[in-house]
């Protein structure tokens, strides 16, 4: 189909008659299969009303037809890198509402990463952003390391110095993305979280056994939501399942994957496929498991990232393959129901890379419609990005406030004072945000309640 009849108006203002020199040089390099993606692009607009920053500020070059445009015409070396440019791809939160969206099956995120990849090579950092991305590309991948950075503020928490450190006028003082950070830290939470198991054996109560798990912890999260982790364990337990939680798991590789650092994520990719298949020494188990999505959505994506690897493109296929959410693998086990009720009433937030990456969204719905005693109430926009979105609340913090806010006045509205959600993202921006509005809000993972319903307080 002909881009000119429906070119996007608003986007050509965007668009400078570059030099021959800076076309040669602007030119992106995106493989034959990413860039034939773009090419499913009609131009419908159907994924418009989607797209959460093109639903807050109603600009052409905010939506996703729009940005498809600017990185078609990157490739094309009709449009030059300017900072107008790149800040309208940079505002996008890679959400992933828009290939839910589009009929035409356009899969924008492999765009829009590769995209983020070729510019970012060429940026020069300031300092606090120097900062920011060695905490995040050297400390958070790292759980060791992010148990001696939190532990500290642990204790500072503990003895009540942190409140009158972060809520007195110095904390003005503080960077706007380093305010936003400890904002977002979790105010429970052991002074130095223990290591789990490397192994727990099956204790369903009918006694029969299901399966190997190999549980992928997660850096945040077997720092941050241990406890979260330690729920899992115990479901997939009762659910029939020997449980293997390699100690040399790493990191996933979705900071680096999203900031455009793709030979880190290939990295981490291939370590992980080795622990966690016999090929390599590896073990041998029949899912891999684990309870955040924007991990899930990374590992369900080995596959892609190695596509041109002829040593691990067919390995990562493989493990794919095995990969499950929590949920999807308690639904598929069909474990036995919980007994115990929880009398409440709650709603659920969908995490943009479970629902919209995964496309994953009954299994945690029939998994909370299994306690006896709870209300799930139907949020609006459930499918809506809050903002947290990995590092993205750090480097566009009026538009992720802006869109926690669209989030919680949802919630307000359903008259819930809890809200549960499958992401540790999404449940740190959530309640940081609530904290900073004043709202009376918990927000809990899935497993928290299912646990609860399970095996009592
Ligand atoms: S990924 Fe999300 S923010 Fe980005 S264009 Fe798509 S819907 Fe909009
Ligand atoms: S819905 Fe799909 S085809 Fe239509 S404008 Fe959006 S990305 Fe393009």
């Amino acid at each position: 189909m002909s881009e000119t009849a429906t070119e996007p108006r608003v986007i050509s203002a965007l668009v400078e008659a570059p030099s021959a020199a800076a076309r040669a040089s602007a030119t992106l390099h995106l493989d034959h299969p990413t860039y034939d993606r773009s090419l499913d692009c009609v131009h419908c607009g159907l994924c418009l009303p989607a797209c959460p920053t093109y639903t807050q500020n109603g600009r052409e070059a905010d939506s996703p037809r729009g940005r498809i445009y600017l990185m078609k015409g990157l490739a094309d070396g009709k449009i030059e890198p300017t900072a107008s440019v790149v800040e309208h791809l940079d505002l996008c939160l890679d959400c992933r509402a828009c290939e839910t969206a589009c009929p035409s099956g356009v899969v924008y995120h492999e765009l829009i990463e590769e995209t983020r990849a070729q510019l970012d090579r060429d940026r020069q950092p300031g300092i606090v952003d120097r900062l920011v991305n060695a905490m995040f590309f050297h400390v958070f991948p790292h759980p060791r390391r992010l148990k001696l950075a939190v532990a500290p503020v642990r204790l500072m928490q503990k003895i009540g110095l942190w409140r009158v450190l972060t809520q007195g006028p110095w904390r003005r003082l503080l960077p706007a993305q380093l305010e936003k950070m400890q904002q977002m830290l979790p105010t429970e939470g052991a002074l130095w979280e223990s290591t789990l198991d490397e192994i727990y054996p099956a204790d369903a109560p009918d006694g029969v056994k299901k399966g190997t798990v190999g549980f992928f912890a997660g850096c945040v999260g077997s720092v941050m939501f241990q406890h979260v982790n330690r729920q899992t364990i115990a479901l997939l337990q009762r659910a029939g399942c020997d449980v293997v939680v390699p100690r040399t798991q790493q990191c996933c590789g979705a900071i680096h994957h999203h900031a455009g650092r793709v030979a880190s994520a290939e990295m981490f990719a291939k370590l992980n496929i080795d622990v966690f298949t016999p090929a390599s020494g590896g073990t041998e188990v029949d899912w891999i498991v684990n309870n955040i999505a924007g991990c899930g959505a990374m590992l369900k994506d080995f596959a892609h990232l190695l596509r041109h690897d002829p040593k691990y493109a067919d390995r990562a296929a493989e493990f794919n393959r095995r990969v499950r959410d929590i949920s999807e693998l308690l639904v598929e086990l069909d474990m036995a129901p919980p007994t115990n009720p929880i009398e409440q009433t709650v709603t659920y937030h969908d995490a943009c890379h479970l629902a919209h990456a995964q496309k994953v969204t009954d299994p945690p719905r029939r998994l909370l419609a299994s306690i006896p005693g709870l209300t799930v109430i139907p949020l609006p926009e459930s499918d809506m990005c809050c903002g947290a979105a990995g590092t993205y609340n750090l480097a566009h913090p009026k538009m992720a406030r802006d869109l926690a806010e669209r989030k919680i006045g949802h919630i307000q509205k359903t008259g819930v004072r809890r809200c549960v959600t499958a992401n540790v993202g999404c449940a740190m921006q959530i309640q940081s945000e609530a904290e900073r509005m004043g709202v009376d809000l918990e927000v809990s993972h899935p497993v928290t309640l299912l646990h609860e319903a399970c095996f009592g307080q």
